[in-house]
């Protein structure tokens, strides 16, 4: 597919404003009180991939509470043990937040978006923290208004949130192109879906039909397109409809930009086999999560994740009949 050249971005403002009134709720952010982990004492990380330069920002962590239903297949006490192996706390699911990124090709191109300080935790012995990533940017010295290019990896909240003004629902990259997967497009923009979703989801789907498809500047593409020089869509279904993995190339190094296809790699990369209540298809996610990270291992590529232990990039190994993610130290 070719790209349409570049067009600013029209916002409706009585669309804007409708918007407003609708999800009004989305647009509050968990309390940070009851806490148990600190932000990074800097919050940005910066790693090369051949020539293209890697920036991981921290935009938060969701600190999940313990629930029965978090995997279909697995118990509590399972996840507890799963997360001891990896060193990582046990009172609670740990998921960081961390966006990349990229200057390759002379472009600047952000990967998702972030949660925007916008995302609920949903219980009250969880907390979610979001919205991080602009300090972390500013303190890397990366002016957001030369994001030139964002890509989305899938709409759900803790990617998509950041684009999103609080309160407002204001365009926060109004000059960025912002390149989502085709289906996943699809998806979430069919009036027919709100009332298939489960009823904790819908009113994210109202949302993102009062604002993405009003704004000029987000452009589909399906399949495995480059969507940017250097920059390829790899397709990863089952987390969501249209979950999308970045591959980036520069010279003889790769790097898969995993998104959620791993989760977090203490449990879904240990355990490929686990079914989340986080992947909308369990089975598909499995087998999608399976095929990349084989192809990382056989091609020898760097990986990072967005919910990986900060600074999220690193390298993965076969462990037995999962696999083993091994993260940078900060
Ligand atoms: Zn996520």
């Amino acid at each position: 597919m070719v790209l349409p050249s570049r067009r600013t971005l029209v916002l409706n403002a009585a669309v804007a404003a409708a918007a407003l009134g609708l999800d009004r709720s989305l647009a509050i952010a968990a309390p940070e009180h009851g806490r148990r982990t600190s932000d990074p004492s800097r919050g940005f990380v910066r790693t090369k991939v051949g020539d293209a330069e890697c920036t991981a920002l921290y935009d938060g962590i969701w600190e999940k509470a313990h629930d029965p239903g978090f995997f279909s297949n697995a118990t509590v006490a399972e996840t507890r043990q799963a997360l001891a192996s990896a060193g990582l706390p046990t009172a609670f699911v740990p998921i960081p937040i961390t966006v990349f990124v990229i200057k390759l090709n002379g472009k600047v191109v952000m990967c998702d978006a972030g949660g925007g300080d916008q995302v609920q935790a949903f219980n009250p012995d969880s907390t979610f923290v979001s919205g991080r990533l602009m300090a972390g940017m500013r303190a890397a010295g990366i002016d957001p208004a030369t994001i030139e290019t964002i890509l989305i990896s899938h709409f759900h909240p803790d990617h998509i949130f950041g684009l999103l003004g609080k309160d407002t629902n204001a365009p926060v990259f109004p000059n960025a192109e912002i390149i989502v997967p085709g289906a996943e497009y699809k998806f979430w923009t069919d009036p027919a879906t709100v009332g298939r979703l489960p009823p904790g989801r819908r009113s994210l789907a109202r949302r993102i039909q009062a604002v993405i498809p009003h704004w000029k500047n987000v452009l589909p593409v399906d399949g495995e397109d480059e969507v940017v020089p250097g920059i390829r869509f790899v397709s990863v279904p089952g987390h969501t409809p249209g979950h999308t993995a970045f591959h980036v190339s520069s010279g003889s190094e790769q790097l898969m930009i995993s998104n959620d296809a791993a989760y977090v790699p203490a449990l879904c990369g240990r355990h490929p086999g686990w079914h989340g209540a986080f992947d909308q298809d369990g089975p598909l996610a499995e087998t999608s999560r399976r095929k990349l990270l084989d192809r990382v291992i056989a091609e020898k590529m760097m990986i990072c994740g967005t919910h990986f232990p900060w600074p999220g990039l690193g390298r993965i190994a076969r462990d037995g009949s999962g696999y083993a993610v091994t993260v940078s130290t900060a």
